[in-house]
């Protein structure tokens, strides 16, 4: 990749990358590496993101009226009774990629949502880091109804709630997955190995390529991870241009 690119990429996550005009490209690694990995530079990045106006209104995806018919009234996990309202999807129906979290949660202002305030900028950074929009993709989660922050997701639920998630890949079609987070991942892939382990490597998901990444809520609570998610979006952008 061409220096500049890696800079406007860099740029586009809010990392800013200074540089000398004589550096080596193992230079610039170095300095890109310092630069997100740094707190002084994360700091940044969540000043900025906090400074910036926040995008709440990703258009659902329009998906089939039985399909949230469905989810509404269903009753086949404990998650139902947290269930004030379900989040399905956001994003592009006809969308190449799908990226799938954990679960909606509760925010602050008592709506739900598949991703908090912060790390729902820094995830619109990382797709613009590869030159994606949010309503490029298809975004959903493992399980539909909200999960309180108390406790953590049980394999049974996302086990209940699969048919729904196999019912959006039938009818999105992707052509990449990628897994946001360890807990999606060790579900998705049928592990129980930490998500260091599980990066890097090519699964598949009901006969659809799927990758790994890091969670933004951990890339902003552990911002030398960043290096790492850095390389994700490159590998899923290279994916998606074979
Ligand atoms: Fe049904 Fe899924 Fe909600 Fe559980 S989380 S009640 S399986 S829609």
């Amino acid at each position: 990749m061409s220096p500049e690119l890696r800079q406007q990429y860099l740029q586009a996550m809010g990392v800013q990358l200074w540089q000398s005009r004589f550096q080596t490209e193992t230079e610039q690694d170095a300095v890109a590496e310092t630069a997100i990995g740094s707190p002084a530079a994360d700091n940044a990045v969540v000043e900025q993101v906090r400074s910036e106006t926040i995008v709440s209104d990703i258009p659902p995806a329009s998906i089939e009226s039985d399909l949230i018919t469905a989810v509404n009234n269903c009753t086949a996990c404990e998650l139902h009774q947290n269930r004030t309202q379900a989040v399905i999807a956001e994003g592009s129906e006809t969308a190449r990629l799908m990226v799938i979290t954990t679960a909606p949660a509760m925010n602050a202002e008592s709506t739900t949502s598949l991703l908090a305030a912060d790390s729902s900028q820094l995830f619109t950074k990382m797709l613009q880091a590869i030159q994606l929009s949010r309503t490029d993709i298809y975004f959903t989660s493992l399980v539909k109804c909200p999960l309180s922050q108390d406790r953590e997701l049980r394999t049974t639920e996302v086990l209940c709630c699969e048919q729904y998630l196999n019912q959006q890949i039938e009818l999105v079609k992707p052509d990449l997955i990628v897994a946001l987070g360890e807990v999606s991942a060790q579900q998705l892939v049928v592990s129980k190995k930490a998500l260091p382990e599980l990066r890097g490597k090519s699964y598949q998901y009901q006969s659809v390529p799927l990758m790994v990444m890091s969670h933004p809520d951990d890339l902003l609570n552990t911002p030398e991870d960043k290096r790492n998610a850095w390389h994700d979006l490159l590998q899923i952008q290279q994916k998606l241009n074979a």
